[in-house]
């Protein structure tokens, strides 16, 4: 029995690895390498083994970072059952079909630049057939899907439905259970539970996305974002909220319900500017059982989905660039979350140029994105061929993230039981680095940062690099 570490082992998009055991060929998650047109053109190469000869998928939460690949596999053979929870399945539609939209754009780019016969990746069709090859599982739900291999879905606390796996393999005598992260959450953040206890496990795959740093704490963020509604206001200008639709999107809403008063917005109108992030909270709100505590007593006496007259749901084109016609006192919640795509350009192309305005960026921003150059407070940006000068007030809040920071992994690193080989899969190489260095000295562990092609023999924890082939 073994596993080889494929996608996101030297980056932060595109997780995907491969367990074989007992005969069988098992995939953990299968996702879309994002950032530069150079990044992406990746996700056409082909994959490093048949597709036709995976038995089975396991994935561990909706973000197309690990799921945006599946259609394509499916496209190449795969035939098998994709494993994942009840809500990333219903996350999985909306998410997949915007994955197939965007890749349509994307092939009609590469014809009109030199690539006449450029296909996109995958059709909205084709990735409604990958999600019909998804069985659905609840948390704590133990499945042997394949003789020998169990799975079992414990709360990640990412997103809505997100989950880290714990699979049990047997073969013989020995039975080894490997705990793969997925994407892990913070603790104490709004809406969902904590991340689960990891107990038992032989070898933990873990992410590193903030290995190297800490958020901000969640309670000076939400006092932050109540200064900026109220700087802004004085302004007289907009305020942009670029946001993953998954997630981020349904925290802010939360968020405004919940200080809706203290941070006087019946001064604005709100909008929530994304077809997919309207869809989302819809599933969210229908998905009570997975919420916390505390989240649950906030929604009780809520009728509907919408808790304030003056937020709006914009789903029509028309009606989102109607927004571009407010000048001030617009707060526009819209995607993408990197601001490398969607509707959030055409806001920023209205907004960016001017003082008064405010922009907020409250997530990951990957290398080669638009959100990224933000960040890092460039003067000048680019978008659809058009330079512009960046003059707008830009914010960067950390803690909001949906990814938890160094001291969260290091939390949920300690809710191990006995002492599991622990592996660092995902995340970019310093944060890796800096990662394994802060867990030896914290916890007198020594991970590894496995390559592209290695693989770690799970009977003895011992890792062979690639093309090293075993005796
Ligand atoms: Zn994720």
């Amino acid at each position: 029995m073994e596993i080889e570490f494929y996608g996101a082992t030297r980056r932060v998009t595109g997780s995907c690895h491969v367990l074989r055991a007992n005969g069988f060929t098992v995939l953990l998650d299968c996702g879309l390498v994002q950032g530069s047109r150079d990044d992406e053109a990746l996700n056409r190469e082909p994959f490093p083994f048949d597709p036709a000869t995976i038995d089975a998928v396991v994935l561990s939460h909706g973000h197309i970072d690990h799921s945006g690949r599946l259609p394509h596999l499916v496209n190449l053979g795969f035939r098998g059952k994709i494993h994942t929870h009840h809500a990333t399945i219903e996350l999985c539609r909306i998410l997949l079909k915007d994955s197939a939209m965007l890749a349509g754009h994307d092939a009609l780019y590469r014809q009109r630049h030199g690539e006449p016969d450029a296909e996109p990746l995958y059709t909205v069709e084709e990735a409604m057939r990958c999600v019909r090859q998804m069985k659905g599982l609840k948390y704590g739900e133990r499945l042997e899907f394949l003789p020998g291999i169990a799975v079992t879905l414990c709360d990640a606390g990412h997103i809505l439905g997100s989950a880290f796996v714990k699979l049990e393999i047997t073969e013989g005598d020995l039975t080894r259970t490997l705990v793969f992260s997925g994407d892990l959450g913070q603790y104490d953040s709004p809406i969902l539970n904590d991340p689960e206890a990891i107990g038992k496990a032989d070898v933990v795959l873990v992410e590193s996305t903030y290995g190297d740093r800490l958020h901000k704490d969640f309670d000076s963020t939400v006092a932050e974002i109540g200064e900026i509604i109220e700087t802004s206001c004085r302004d007289c200008g907009n305020i942009l909220f670029p946001a993953f639709s998954i997630g981020r999107s349904q925290e802010l809403l939360y968020l405004f319900g919940e200080h809706f008063e203290e941070w006087e917005l019946d001064k604005w109108q709100v909008f929530l500017d994304s077809p997919m992030a309207i869809e989302a909270s819809r599933i969210y709100w229908h998905h009570e059982e997975l919420w916390d505590e505390e989240a649950r007593l906030f929604r009780h006496g809520l009728r509907r989905m919408t808790p304030f007259s003056n937020l709006h749901l914009t789903g029509r084109v028309e009606e989102s660039i109607k927004i571009n016609d407010m000048k001030e006192g617009a707060i526009i919640i819209a995607g993408s979350g990197m601001c490398n795509g969607g509707r959030i350009i055409h806001h920023l192309k209205h907004n960016i140029e001017r003082p008064e305005c405010h922009i907020i960026i409250s997530g990951f921003q990957a290398e080669g994105t638009l959100g990224r150059e933000l960040v890092e407070g460039r003067k000048e940006v680019w978008m659809h061929k058009r330079k512009y000068r960046v003059r707008a007030k830009l914010h960067t809040i950390g803690g909001l993230s949906a990814h938890g920071d160094r001291a969260d992994l290091l939390r949920w690193l300690k809710s191990r039981e006995g002492s599991p080989q622990v592996m660092i899969v995902h995340g970019e190489a310093e944060a890796k680095e800096s990662f394994k260095w802060f867990l030896h000295n914290e916890i007198s562990i020594d991970p590894l940062i496995p390559q592209p092609g290695d693989r770690l023999d799970l009977a003895t924890n011992e890792l062979r690099p690639a093309g090293k082939v075993s005796e």
